[in-house]
């Protein structure tokens, strides 16, 4: 008992031992921190998506990365919405990113915290920084902070603002908050050097002016806090020791330093940043994400070919999958992009190993055994699983009628073609060794039906005389088989890099028009039908599918496809 309800924190921690599972330069600085006793030995990190859109497999990284650190050196991760800018921000949100992350395996406990939860404190801090003399009232225009920020190469222009007394700062940030001047009108920014080399050190701005509509803080503020300025001293009001993001924010790190060395804070966070996941053939800003969803794109947030994590779980992935991955494609400091197929190898790897094989013809062409008596049926004993010996048996029926494959059928075979054609002779897997004596068409010319014989002294698929049988074919019974849909996908942007602008087009126009097939006219064996919701099977040769959790149902199945198998089946069933 105790061993199946082990969190994936604790599954971690033992796997971790003396080699840490995720050794990179990260655990490198906890390690040194350790080593000098620098947070009295806590190491406590915090994944803090804005809930302005859905998770998706870039965040799955950030997530492992982050609990998983957490994890390995028995220390504290936290959930932090930094939901510091209203306008784009939701609480359908909210509730999918902590759906997604607790899928994923991860606890946060008692620590899911928000930064407007801090809006109090931040302001308190702010006032600091006023009376300090290292916080000022601007009255620049956006376009002027802007123009006097100069460039990499010229230093910027003091505003003539910077010298206000603090009395009069105090004042008149109080009436920003009281709602005296209207939205842009004003901004608090830092009073720092507007000749930093560091563009980020010229005065940024702390606090600006915006009537919109909070989430949670309702319409209380109506200034709202930067993200450089929220970020460091929400990391510091939760004790943060390492704070972990993406490299874009390397060179904010002299400013998150700046606030937290400037307010002469103890214990200060640190921050350290990684490579972000990029994988080709997909989009991962949230913003084209949404565009996809909004615009009809694709059928919503989880539609199963999208690179959100709602989508990868309905297109049948497993937590571990996408915990394999995240681990395999390690940390760097350096950008670099992923191919997708690592991602697929995960799924196919953790689903060979648990997934049940069953038996579905994907475009069904109806095959009569004529020499099989009419109304008999058997039942063969099948193997649930060759990889998992504690997989069982289940009973497949057979009789006259059975589908194939469309495509397991040529009438005219060209030399290599090892499936059924003319007098020839094929197992049908688990069942008999069928010969096709005829070729049944419709007035167009199309086939139709195949007329076969079967051998029955070949029970099981051997044949008698030990004569050699090349192909083998998976098969449904016709009075058996259940009606199913089965959606395959393809990836949803035709080209490698699909946010590459360079030929004046954009994302858009790399649109995958075969992304998605329907097939309604599958069929897959009886044991489907107690299937439940989400359950993944190997189609044998077909590849793993998932049953879809929103449109299948008892009456209607319908089934996505995970993966395509990556063996041929010619090379598996050589080795029969
Ligand atoms: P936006 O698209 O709005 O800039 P974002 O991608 O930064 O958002 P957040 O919600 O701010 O998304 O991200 C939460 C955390 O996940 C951050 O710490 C961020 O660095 C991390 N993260 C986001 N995208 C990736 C990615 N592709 N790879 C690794 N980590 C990521
Ligand atoms: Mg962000």
């Amino acid at each position: 008992m105790a061993e199946e309800i082990k969190s994936v924190a604790e599954e971690i921690r033992e796997e971790a031992g003396e080699a840490k599972l995720y050794s990179n330069f990260i655990q490198d600085f906890i390690d040194k921190d350790l080593e000098d006793n620098k947070y009295g030995g806590r190491v406590h990190t915090r994944f803090p998506p804005e809930p302005n859109g859905y998770l998706h497999i870039g965040h799955a990284k950030s997530i492992c990365l982050n609990f998983g650190l957490a994890a390995q050196n028995r220390g504290l991760c936290n959930l932090r919405f930094d939901d510091t800018n209203p306008s784009k921000e939701d609480t359908e949100y909210v509730d999918s990113i902590q759906e997604d992350v607790r899928w994923l395996g991860f606890d946060w406990e008692d620590r899911m915290f928000y930064a407007s939860d801090y809006f109090e404190k931040i302001y308190d801090f702010a006032v600091e920084f006023i009376k300090n003399g290292k916080a000022y009232v601007c009255d620049l225009t956006a376009d002027q902070i802007r123009e006097y920020r100069g460039t990499l190469t010229q230093p910027g222009k003091e505003s003539p603002y910077r010298n206000r007394s603090v009395e009069e700062n105090l004042d008149l940030f109080g009436r920003m908050r009281a709602g005296e001047f209207a939205d842009g009108s004003r901004v608090l920014r830092a009073k720092i050097d507007m000749a930093s080399p560091n563009l980020n050190m010229r005065d940024p701005v702390m606090y600006r002016i915006l009537r919109a509509h909070h989430h949670r803080s309702g319409d209380k503020w109506c200034i709202y806090p930067m993200y450089d300025f929220a970020h460091p001293l929400s990391d510091y009001l939760e004790n943060i020791t390492h704070s972990i993001c993406t490299l874009e924010f390397e060179a904010h790190r002299p400013l998150y330093n700046w606030f937290l060395e400037t307010l002469e804070l103890d214990n200060r966070p640190q921050q350290i940043e990684f490579a972000r996941l990029n994988l080709n053939y997909t989009v991962m800003s949230k913003r084209k994400l949404l565009t996809l969803v909004k615009e009809g794109y694709v059928n919503g947030w989880n539609d199963p070919r999208m690179p959100t994590i709602s989508g990868l779980r309905r297109r049948g992935y497993t937590p571990e999958s996408i915990r394999d991955f995240c681990s395999r494609i390690g940390v760097a400091k350096v950008d670099s992009t992923v191919d997708i197929g690592l991602l697929e190898h995960c799924i196919r790897e953790d689903l060979n190993k648990r997934a049940t094989r069953v038996m579905a013809v994907l475009n069904p062409l109806k095959v009569v055994i004529t020499n099989y008596p009419e109304g008999q049926v058997e039942e063969f004993d099948v193997e649930n699983n060759p990889e998992d010996p504690q997989g069982g048996t289940r009973k497949v029926p057979f009789s006259r009628v059975v589908y194939i494959e469309q495509d397991d059928f040529m009438e005219e075979p060209p030399k290599k073609f090892f499936r059924l054609a003319p007098d020839r002779e094929v197992r049908l897997k688990n069942a008999y060794i069928i010969k096709c004596e005829n070729v049944v068409k419709n007035e167009n010319g199309d086939i139709v039906e195949l007329h076969c014989t079967y051998d029955p002294a070949s029970k099981g698929g051997t044949a008698p005389d030990g004569r050699k049988i090349k192909g083998t074919l998976h098969w449904v019974s016709a009075d058996h088989a259940l009606d199913a849909e089965v959606r395959l996908y393809e990836q949803l942007f035709s080209v490698d890099d699909p946010d590459d602008e360079s030929e004046g087009k954009t994302y858009k126009d790399y649109l995958n028009p075969n992304s998605l097939v329907k097939l309604t006219t599958c069929k897959v064996e009886p044991s489907l039908k107690t299937a439940a919701s989400s359950s993944r099977f190997q189609f044998l040769r077909q590849g793993y599918f998932c049953m879809d959790s929103v449109d299948s149902s008892p009456e209607n199945l319908v089934f996505n496809r995970i993966v395509a198998l990556k063996d041929s089946w010619s090379k598996v069933a050589a080795k029969e």
